[in-house]
């Protein structure tokens, strides 16, 4: 590479500045400082241009790399693959396609057929595609309605912006698109009714009922839901919640799509979210986990119910799903990914997710204990966050730049955590940690510890 070698590192925080847009933060801090480059990582660490080194207590910042850094076996996987084969358009299969998909499905009773894409974006686009079809085919154009719930996210996309429930990611971005309808959120910490427990659970699905009702069922196709809200807060549902949402969906004939991008794949201490909840999915979206970021690879998963409606008449040319994902014919995806799924069999990380989630609950809820700023502690598993707030009776958040000195501040301790997204005033305050499967009880005690100095340090 011109300009490069492993000695020129300050090369390439300049080619970087100057000429790569970075995802989701501003630009103008790096007029005088340096935007942090990843150079290396192993395990749980990474170590930035400086050599510093940290514990990613986020997995990538954005809850992807389930198996943590370096894994070898996984390069292998894909080198191997792609010298033998490494792309052939979908309307073909390959071999790593067949082998993963039947492996997953295994993980999945009642799901059936992968649709192969690159992002989490893509995958719930194609979910929506597949229910406004549907729509269309079945339902003389009516049912064309899709669901979503405050402060879900669904993806980047016009699409899935169009049902995204964080207005901070959207409001600068529309015309959105039509016939996406918003449901309130489920959140019993910031309660909208006046409940707790199963019979907050049931009043937040109910609430999803009345809105199918003002917009007439008939015309409401899907419903599409995160598991556990990630990046609007880590909402945990409150019992009883998706039992009474499968049985509303299944009384007007709605299809449920959840989004798994992020609680899929061991995270939440079962292969898949919904799995904790007794729910039985019309569609499954995954993406960050499947192969831990070492290939983009998502999948639209679905029944075979939804697939059979559209095995068509070859004598109609026009009749089945007119879509294609160009990279979904990569092969380096899903060889990654079984690779990746292999390495959480045999290591046992669904069961270590399971069980060092109950060592950072304990850790987190310790915490809650001693720092009256903090408000909630919610999670599943290696998925879990702390909200802050002023004052735990008026729940008032803290300042955003609060919020920002206690990221960097375990920073300064060496551990990256994350926050969710919070420039709406009052609603997102909340700390979040993903840290890879593969944590253990040291890791965890780290990130904590980390996180008690920095609350202390930023609110004594
Ligand atoms: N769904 C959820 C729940 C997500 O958290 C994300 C990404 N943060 C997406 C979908 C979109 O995934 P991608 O960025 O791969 O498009």
């Amino acid at each position: 590479m011109d300009g490069y070698t492993d000695n020129d590192i300050s090369h390439v925080v300049e080619a970087d500045k100057a000429h790569v847009w970075h995802h989701l933060v501003q630009h103008k801090p790096f007029e005088t400082g340096e935007p942090r480059i990843i150079v290396e990582g192993k395990g749980m660490r990474v170590w930035d241009q400086n050599g510093r080194e940290f514990i990613d207590a986020v997995s990538g910042a954005v809850w992807t790399v389930n198996v943590g850094y370096g894994r070898e076996s996984i390069a292998d996987a894909v080198r191997e693959q792609l010298v033998k084969m490494n792309y052939f358009a979908g309307a073909a299969g390959t071999i790593p396609g067949a082998v993963f998909a039947e492996k997953l499905i295994e993980k999945m009773p009642g799901m059936s057929r992968v649709y192969y894409c690159n992002s989490g974006s893509e995958a719930n686009e194609k979910a929506f595609k597949m229910v406004r079809q549907i729509a269309h085919k079945r339902y003389g154009g009516k049912k064309t309605k899709i669901l979503y719930r405050d402060r879900d996210y669904h993806g980047g996309t016009i699409g899935t912006m169009s049902a995204g429930g964080q207005d901070e990611r959207v409001m600068q971005y529309g015309p959105l698109a039509p016939d996406f309808v918003r449901v309130p959120h489920c959140m019993e910490y910031r309660a909208q009714w006046d409940a707790s427990g199963a019979e907050y659970g049931r009043k937040a699905a109910d609430a999803i009922e009345e809105v199918i009702l003002a917009e007439g069922p008939e015309t409401v196709g899907a419903l599409c839901l995160e598991p556990i809200t990630a990046g609007g807060g880590v909402i945990t549902p409150p019992p009883g919640y998706w039992e009474r949402v499968q049985e509303i969906c299944r009384k007007y004939d709605i299809l449920l799509h959840i989004d798994e991008v992020v609680c899929g794949m061991g995270r939440t201490g079962k292969w898949f979210g919904y799995q904790h909840y007794g729910i039985e999915p019309d569609f499954v979206t995954l993406a960050k986990g499947v192969a831990s970021g070492y290939a983009a690879i998502a999948c639209c998963v679905t029944t075979e119910k939804v697939f059979e409606l559209f095995k068509s008449d070859p004598g109609d040319p026009l009749d089945h799903f007119r879509d294609i994902s160009t990279f979904g014919g990569c092969t380096a995806g899903p060889a990654a990914a079984l690779e990746n799924m292999r390495i959480i069999e045999d290591e046992g990380l669904v069961e270590n997710a399971a069980k060092m989630g109950e060592r950072l609950m304990a850790n987190l809820e310790a915490l809650e204990e001693k720092h009256e700023v903090i408000g909630d502690v919610r999670g599943l598993g290696l998925f879990q966050g702390l909200e802050l707030v002023k004052d735990r009776a008026t729940k008032e958040p803290v300042a955003e730049s609060d919020i920002a000195a206690v990221v960097a501040g375990c920073a300064e301790r060496g551990v990256i955590i994350g926050a969710s997204n919070r420039s709406v005033p009052g609603l997102n305050n909340v700390l979040c940690f993903s840290p890879a499967l593969i944590a253990t009880e040291a890791d965890i005690d780290a990130i904590t510890d980390a996180v008690d100095g920095a609350l202390g340090a930023v609110f004594g």
